[in-house]
């Protein structure tokens, strides 16, 4: 049987690791968090007592963590206690800096390793449907086939080490824009006497159609089973969405690219989580220009 290592369970770690175990994989996990840990020790993955316990003799090592310092204390910490071969994922969402200095510093002690972010949230995480975006050698990305399998659907390898990432915050920084100017579009037609249901239909058949207007409709009430007609509860929080913002901001300084869309989408986002927001789905954004 092989074992992976999994360090980090929280909302997207803890159902990414039973998947795992669901899989075949035994998993010997590690939180901070003790509830956390005790969670997935209850569906039967291994409890260790810390990161260096959790990665002895694994063959793989899974981290979701939140940022990029969580991500390189721990190798820091645990690289002299990998075993030669393994094959480590980094799946949290970091600066692309990051995880190639992650990637280096596994390196120096001849360890292998991909960056591998996930689009899907917590609901693709519990169902086992989540997207990998690998960035990592072409050998690597094929290595990770079988564990980020039991974990997702659809596997993407975007180029060498951190290119994930840059993939990763690409598509949220485009997301976010397409989220605000729908948000505000709709609010337009509303406040012009439009049925936010009729001028929905109208777009989503006009060249302004796209991904938040057929799946993600901002505008309460519009579609079932969205996170608006649900008071903007579960889904992909502000808080995470202001994050991502942050990481394609940086990544632009760095390129010197030019974002606009993305540093006005990243000040609303910020601005709205400022006021309290940051738990709510990244759609509540329509609330910044709804009347109510
Ligand atoms: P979370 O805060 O629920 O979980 C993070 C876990 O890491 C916590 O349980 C915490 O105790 C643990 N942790 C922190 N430092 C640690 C350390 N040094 N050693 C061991 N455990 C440690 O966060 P999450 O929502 O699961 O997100 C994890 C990552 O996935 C983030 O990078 C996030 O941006 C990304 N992500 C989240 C979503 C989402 O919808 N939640 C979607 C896509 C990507």
């Amino acid at each position: 049987m092989q074992v992976v290592a999994f360090i980090g369970l929280g909302n997207m770690g803890g159902p990414m690791a039973l998947n795992l175990q669901k899989a075949g994989f035994q998993v010997q996990a590690f939180d901070l968090n003790k509830d956390a840990l005790a969670a997935v020790a209850a569906d039967g993955a291994i409890a260790a007592g810390s990161a260096k316990a959790a990665v002895q003799g694994a063959d793989f090592v899974i981290s979701m963590l939140p940022a990029g310092k969580h991500v390189i204390g721990l190798y820091q910490d645990v690289r002299s206690d990998i075993k030669a071969g393994a094959l480590v994922l980094d799946c949290s969402t970091i600066d692309a800096q990051s995880a190639r200095q992650v990637g280096a510093l596994l390196g120096d002690a001849g360890i292998a390793f991909v960056d591998a972010p996930v689009s899907g949230g917590v609901g693709g995480a519990k169902a086992g449907t989540l997207t990998f975006i690998v960035g990592g050698s072409a050998e690597n990305f094929q290595r990770a086939n079988d564990v980020l399998s039991a974990m997702g659907k659809n596997l993407f390898h975007a180029g060498e080490v951190g290119a994930g990432q840059i993939a990763k915050i690409c598509n949220n920084m485009l997301l976010s824009v397409l989220m605000v100017g729908t948000s505000e579009a709709l609010q337009l037609g509303v406040d012009n006497g439009l049925d936010p249901k009729v001028l929905s239909e109208i777009m989503l058949k006009s060249s302004g159609r796209n991904w938040t207007l057929e799946l993600y409709n901002p505008c309460p009430d519009v579609q079932p089973n969205v996170p608006s007609s649900n008071n903007y509860q579960g889904g992909f929080m502000v808080d995470l969405m202001a994050k991502d913002l942050g990481l394609a901001s940086e990544c632009a300084q760095q390129s010197q690219s030019s974002t606009p869309m993305g540093a006005l989408a990243r000040n609303l986002y910020v601005q709205h989580q400022r006021q309290g927001n940051g738990k709510l789905d990244f759609s509540s954004i329509f609330r910044f220009f709804s009347k109510k």
